[in-house]
């Protein structure tokens, strides 16, 4: 799977099927014993996206999946918490960047008056909105989908859909920053940075400094040989989900975000999930991520 500068997809294919795979993680967390969190659409997406031919990963796959899901739970529940404080800050306007199959806008408890802004390609949205129809699921807020690819003009589409500059908005990028060239990314950063008001917020999930280590890479290479190998041996294949991502170094976030007027928070993988009583069963099993939130000052 090669990524070119203009690729879009479905979200059975490519960069789509990975709001798939956390959509699993969320299915799978919303059955378990004691979950942080209850999302019940994500398994109505898993079996809508089945009925029209998608074969869930199985194998290593699914196993890495599992493996993660102590980190992908720990992440939504921060992200939540991210947006209910942010409403209770009197904050109105959201933008959920890359949305995927994230169901905050559904299952959310937002504050009167909040209206939730959702960028994500144009098939991607069209097949979350189609399944959550057909199941009569009705958003907790207004809800204003934006289908569009986010190396285009995207602040165009969003003013155009109402979204409004003069006044504070919070805005999450979640599970998506890999997936942009780096340039993009600081594109993407300079768009929010212009659009956000004074008491704006941000929530993004960054893979360190140290993912883009040649040691960190290599160790990565040598996993998914691996995974791939016990795939090979049962018959099956394993994607790697690296190759859909651009592995370049990346302006570093915190800093930027402090340049720009930002006051910066910041949270540890690992300690993001001792917070939450998640302990993960491998080292190798929690993302080299952190967890970064800004309040706009000025
Ligand atoms: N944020 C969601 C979540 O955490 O459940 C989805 C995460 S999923 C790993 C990545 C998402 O990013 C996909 O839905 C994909 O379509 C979206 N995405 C990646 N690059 C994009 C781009 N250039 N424009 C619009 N959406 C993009």
């Amino acid at each position: 799977m090669t990524r070119t500068d203009g690729d879009s997809w479905d979200v059975t294919e490519s960069v789509g099927q990975t709001a798939l795979g956390v959509a699993m993680a969320r299915a799978d967390e919303s059955a378990s014993g004691c979950p942080l969190f209850s999302d019940p659409y994500a398994r109505m997406f898993l079996d809508a996206a089945a009925s029209r031919g998608w074969q869930p990963p199985a194998g290593p796959m699914a196993e890495r999946i599992r493996m993660i899901g102590g980190y992908a739970a720990s992440r939504t529940k921060w992200f939540d918490e991210f947006f209910i404080a942010a409403g209770a800050a009197g904050i109105q306007q959201f933008v959920i960047l890359a949305a995927g199959l994230d169901a905050r806008a559904w299952r959310l408890p937002w504050v009167d008056g909040s209206v939730i802004y959702e960028i994500d390609q144009p098939q991607v949205l069209e097949f979350k909105l189609e399944t959550l129809r057909s199941h009569g699921a009705e958003p907790a807020a207004r809800y204003v989908a934006v289908p569009v690819d986010l190396r285009h003009d995207w602040p165009k589409a969003l003013r155009d859909s109402g979204f409004d500059a003069t006044e504070p908005s919070a805005w999450s990028a979640e599970g998506l920053l890999p997936y942009l060239p780096a340039e993009a990314q600081d594109r993407l950063f300079e768009r929010i940075s212009e659009l956000s008001a004074p008491g704006s917020r941000v929530a993004v999930e960054a893979f360190t400094a140290d993912f883009f280590t040649e040691e960190h890479q290599a160790k990565r290479r040598e996993q998914i040989a691996q995974m791939r190998h016990e795939a090979a041996e049962a018959g099956g294949d394993m994607p790697d989900p690296g190759s859909l991502w651009y592995i370049e170094e990346r302006t570093d976030l915190v800093e930027w975000l402090s340049d720009h007027g930002f006051q910066v928070d910041t949270i540890g993988a690992v300690e993001l999930m001792e917070r939450y009583h998640r302990t993960p069963e491998r080292d190798d099993a929690t993302p080299p991520s952190q967890f970064i939130t800004g309040i706009r000052q000025s």
